[in-house]
């Protein structure tokens, strides 16, 4: 079962269409999918999503730690 024509957009696409490293053929390709595709849409905004909360979770312990070492 192992096709390897998926239509989908790896994660891998997926992130570099967020950080616009796509090649211009390849980006065109990304978007005329997207725009076809509420699945890989999901997965885009999801991506976008998880990668904002990373950086949340990131920043509070980096400030959790700077507190405790001025507590010290
Ligand atoms: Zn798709």
């Amino acid at each position: 079962m192992s096709s390897g024509g998926s239509p989908h957009l790896s994660t891998y696409a997926l992130d570099m269409l967020e950080l616009g490293k796509l090649p211009a053929g390849e980006e065109q390709r990304a978007r005329a999918h997207l725009a076809q595709c509420p699945g890989c849409t999901r997965r885009l905004n999801e991506a976008h999503v998880s990668a904002e909360l990373f950086m949340k979770g990131v920043q509070k312990r980096t400030l959790e730690q700077l507190r405790q070492r001025m507590r010290q």
